[in-house]
């Protein structure tokens, strides 16, 4: 899979790579600027179309699988190589974070379960019907649709998952000041997200329009996408990266949930999920996000 973006990495300052969220223990960093994630069949796949795709610019480059202590990774670009010190966010797209074949798997076996009752009652008192209250418990299907709407993955097709943010000075002018914020859960209403994105541009205008830029030219190659029609697209991120320099950039990442439709089916990505149509609602919350990030900007 050699490809011409594979840049040498300048051996600069400390950390070469830096996660929002996820398992911690799925990544290492690879040589000549590359990340080895955990191997999963599903995602390779995925980015072996993709390389073949017009998406191509908008993942990270995929170089194949490689075997560290007995376990597979494949390797991909790490999309912090060009970046100094950047502030990162995870936005989390669709309007549900599970498969349709995962519905299907819980409800082979619908056995009420207390301890989802409980994690239920504990965020929201009110949550549970009047049968589930004299069981003392719910379905698992329903605590997954459920725990969806909590965030804004239901009402705006996307979440943030998390960001983290340095101070975007030049690394000798100040020591490391950085801050993790992974608390968006219940992160809803479109005025929440707005103050949640506009906390991580640091309220950079600048960064805005490079963002907005990126995003609409993502969502023209997304229409145009043979990959991305014939794919129910779930649980994938959208990674955002800004540096003190100015510079921004957008790619899409995490294809472990990404699966392939039956060769009579696409998807438009826009139309309301209905159980059956797996559509996933990837491009009505990108629309959201172009519109939200949009309003930041002066008149
Ligand atoms: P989950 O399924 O819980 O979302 P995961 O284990 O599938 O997590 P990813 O979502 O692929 O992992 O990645 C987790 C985090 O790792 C991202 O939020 C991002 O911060 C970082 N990351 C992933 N891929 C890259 C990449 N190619 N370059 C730089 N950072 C990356
Ligand atoms: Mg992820
Ligand atoms: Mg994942």
């Amino acid at each position: 899979c050699g490809t011409s973006s594979l840049l040498p990495m300048t051996p600069k300052k400390p950390p070469q790579w830096l996660q929002v969220v996820g398992h911690a223990g799925s990544f290492h960093v690879g040589d000549y600027g590359t990340l080895l994630k955990r191997f999963c069949e599903g995602e390779q796949q995925c980015y072996l179309r993709l390389m073949e795709d017009v998406l191509r610019p908008y993942v990270p480059a995929y170089h194949g699988v490689v075997q560290r202590d007995e376990q597979n990774y494949n390797i991909m670009d790490n999309l912090l190589t060009h970046f100094n010190r950047p502030a990162i966010m995870d936005c989390k797209m669709g309007s549900r974070t599970y498969l349709e074949g995962e519905l299907l798997v819980a409800r082979e076996r619908p056995q009420p379960r207390k301890d989802m009752y409980d994690k239920m009652v504990a965020v929201d008192p009110e949550a549970p019907t009047m049968q589930e209250r004299s069981q003392h418990a719910v379905l698992k299907t329903r605590y997954m649709q459920w725990r969806e709407t909590l965030s804004s993955t239901t009402s705006l097709g996307f979440r943030i998952e998390g960001f983290r943010v340095d101070n975007l000075l030049p690394f000798p002018l100040q020591k490391s000041n950085e801050e993790c914020h992974t608390n968006f859960k219940r992160t809803k209403s479109r005025e929440q997200v707005i103050e949640a994105l506009d906390n991580f541009v640091d309220s950079n205008t600048q960064i805005v329009w490079g963002y907005l830029r990126r995003l609409k030219q993502l969502r023209q190659v997304l229409e145009a996408s043979d990959f991305f029609r014939t794919h129910e697209v779930v649980g994938s991120s959208l990674l955002f990266l800004h540096d003190w320099t100015g510079r921004t950039g957008v790619w899409m990442i995490d294809f472990g949930k990404t699966a392939v439709l039956p060769a009579h089916l696409t998807l438009n990505h826009r139309t309301p999920w209905e159980d059956g149509n797996r559509e996933d609602g990837y491009l009505w919350g990108l629309d959201n996000l172009i519109d939200m990030l949009a309003d930041m900007l002066p008149l």
